[in-house]
């Protein structure tokens, strides 16, 4: 049996289609580059922008004839375009399962009413393939409790849910046993982990006692064999300063966090229903850069939300200026449907978004490269994670990209320090510091 997989989206996206690969693995299943060599399909959605649901509507289409030539074929499609099914089911009825975001179990599911007992062959185990990357997402909760007006997360995914700690726990155990050096927390607000959680001997939320994303760090801080942690995505209006001196103090949790800004202006940020203001951000920034100079930073903004001014959108423009993160995603606003922005009226024109989100790609790719150009010949620790067009390919924990090229060993998964000889704002070159 053969799968193909594709997925788009978030890193949660990509972390739930590794571990349905690992399951279907366990099946016996093999995976394949190409649909029409596959006995199952699972497409792993995103409809967080109507570019990305553009992408899986052509995806389904363009598999129509496949089905139709090949109706054996079994095509499930997963993730947060899956949202009122029996519609679906009447749009796309050529699609054999919908699965919704995560339900990894739904895919085992589909995988083991259409599997004949597994028969394995000589010097051939039926469990294959199973060694996971240097590098492995493990989701901490799922959905989000936030409100952002322009976000269709949360109707997709729904409310936020924890895992436990002792579960996670477990999980990050049995990674780190299996040759993981570097595991990145994740969920849609990490930084809100554990509230719907009971509690053991933790922290009090509102009256009662729950665990939260600091308790979680310290639970793994010292499984065997792990090199580094990472969480993503915070939220600024979640994030407190017992997890950032935590994340500070705790020598495996890299310099390294992702926190969305969204915009510069204070009235936007009101209309997106962010829960902050743009000063309340900044000294945010500030406590963080103090606790962990030198973090990486990276952040999330969007460009053209309804009724977004010219002045706006300069708010944002400078606030990026001043702030140099190390990385900025940024995306032209996007209608999304049943959300409370969806009602404002879209009336940034396509080609000013496209403007403005140009400008601050321009203006990001600037400050990244002279923020990189001071790591010249500065001797940086990478943690290799594979070997890619004939050169080792890693990242420091300010979650910086380094290629460097050296005869002989594998590298994979061990620590190595780097002399950086080159610099752009995407990725760098270095070489081993012998000694
Ligand atoms: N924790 C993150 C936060 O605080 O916003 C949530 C991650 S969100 C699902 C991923 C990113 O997609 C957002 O940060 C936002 O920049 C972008 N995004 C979400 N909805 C969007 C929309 N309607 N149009 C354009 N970009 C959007």
């Amino acid at each position: 049996m053969n799968y193909y997989l594709w997925t788009i989206g978030c890193q949660m996206n990509f972390a739930d289609s590794r571990r349905a690969a690992e399951e279907l693995q366990k099946l016996g299943y093999r995976e394949v580059d190409r649909p029409q060599d596959a006995d199952l399909i699972l497409l792993n959605t995103c409809v967080v922008r109507q570019s990305a649901e553009d992408r899986v509507t052509g995806r389904l289409t363009s598999l129509q004839g496949l089905k139709r030539r090949k109706p054996e074929i079994r095509l499930a499609l997963m993730g947060c375009y899956v949202s009122e099914i029996p519609a679906l089911q009447h749009r796309y009825p050529w699609v054999d399962a919908f699965i919704k975001p995560s339900d990894v179990a739904a895919v085992v599911d589909l995988a083991t009413r259409h599997t004949a007992p597994l028969t394995p062959q000589p010097n051939e185990s039926p469990i294959s393939g199973s060694q996971p990357p240097v590098s492995v997402g493990v989701p901490i909760s799922y959905g989000c409790d936030h409100l952002c007006t322009y976000c269709i997360v949360r109707l997709r995914r729904g409310p936020e849910v924890s895992r436990p700690v002792e579960e996670i726990v477990t999980e990050v155990r049995g990674l780190a046993r299996r040759g993981v050096r570097e595991v990145t927390l994740l969920g849609q607000n990490v930084d809100s982990y554990g509230h719907d959680l009971a509690g053991v001997d933790q922290r009090e939320v509102r009256g009662q006692w729950h665990p939260d994303l600091a308790d979680l760090l310290e639970a793994i801080r010292d499984v065997d064999g792990l090199e580094r942690i990472r969480f993503l995505t915070s939220h600024p209006a979640d994030m407190t300063d017992r997890l950032i001196e935590t994340a500070a103090r705790l020598s495996r949790v890299c310099e390294h966090m992702e926190v969305p800004v969204q915009s510069g202006d204070d009235g936007v940020l009101r209309r997106m229903g962010r829960g902050y203001t743009v000063a309340q951000y900044r000294d945010l920034v500030a406590r963080i850069r103090k606790a962990m100079p030198g973090v990486g930073l990276a952040t999330d903004v969007i460009v053209g939300f309804p009724g977004e001014t010219q002045a706006q959108y300069e708010a944002t423009y400078r606030l990026l200026e001043d702030l140099r993160f190390d990385m900025v995603h940024v995306a032209a606003y996007s209608p999304r449907p049943d959300t409370p922005a969806e009602r404002l009226p879209d009336d940034v024109p396509p080609a000013e978004k496209e403007r403005r989100r140009k400008a601050v790609d321009t203006l990001q790719e600037r400050i990244v490269g002279e923020i990189n150009a001071q790591l010249l010949g500065q001797t940086v620790k990478v943690l290799v994670e594979e070997r890619y067009k004939g050169k080792w390919r890693g990242r420091t924990r300010t979650n910086k990209l380094v290629f460097f090229d050296v005869a002989g060993e594998d590298w994979t998964g061990h620590v190595v320090p780097v002399r950086i000889t080159w610099t752009g704002p995407w990725s760098m070159q270095g070489e081993v510091e012998e000694g």
